[in-house]
């Protein structure tokens, strides 16, 4: 059942012509991982590589946020991971408003389908389409968020923190954070053993 509904999800996002932005991307991306994990990451939108592969978060910022977690003993492979929008804004863009409106309902599909306990918002696009449009990354990141029994965290998305390398100490702090919840909740199988 629930196969069939991750099926379903990921077709109409392939044939999704709902805004703009799909007549400028080569492939969809609308995220991959552990679909039954209690945590999912969510950034802003595929960049060039993702663009070129189909999958979320493999180029340089996917790298380094593959490394940040690591650190904290979190493993990629056990968390699903995806963006606001599954196209790629040209230039790597901010996706506009409307742009968002219009993908937004996949996300939330996403997150009825994975259920996940926690949740850690990438940059301030994810954070305002999750929380609400007057989340700001630099006065509420590391800041937890509870609704209906998920857990929410804000943190920098990793684009920002290879423009600014001085924000990836913030950026430990706030999986430290995570991890402490991870445990605290008993979720350690998204950590390694
Ligand atoms: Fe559809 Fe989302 Fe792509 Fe826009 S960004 S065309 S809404 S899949």
């Amino acid at each position: 059942m629930a196969e069939s509904a991750w099926e379903a999800l990921e077709e109409e996002i392939r044939l999704c012509e709902a805004c703009p932005l799909h007549s400028g991307c080569a492939h969809k991306v609308p995220g991959q991982g552990d679909k039954g994990s209690p945590l999912m990451l969510i950034g802003e939108g595929p960049g060039q590589r993702e663009d070129e592969t189909g999958y979320a978060f493999v180029g340089a910022a996917g790298q380094l946020l593959t490394q940040l977690l690591s650190e904290v003993g979190i493993f990629r492979d056990r968390l699903y991971i995806c963006n606001v929008v599954k196209c790629r804004p040209p230039q790597n863009r901010v996706p506009e408003p409307e742009e968002q409106a219009a993908c937004l309902p996949f996300l939330r599909r996403q997150l009825e389908l994975v259920q996940p306990r926690v949740v850690v918002l990438l940059g301030a696009t994810a954070g305002r389409a999750v929380l609400g449009s007057g989340i700001r990354v630099t006065r509420d990141r590391g800041k937890w968020y509870q609704a209906n029994g998920t857990y929410f965290l804000l943190t920098y998305h990793p684009s920002a923190l290879l423009r600014d390398t001085s924000k990836q100490q913030e950026a430990r702090q706030d999986l430290r954070s995570l991890r402490s919840r991870l445990v605290e909740l008993g979720l350690t199988q998204t950590l390694a053993q």
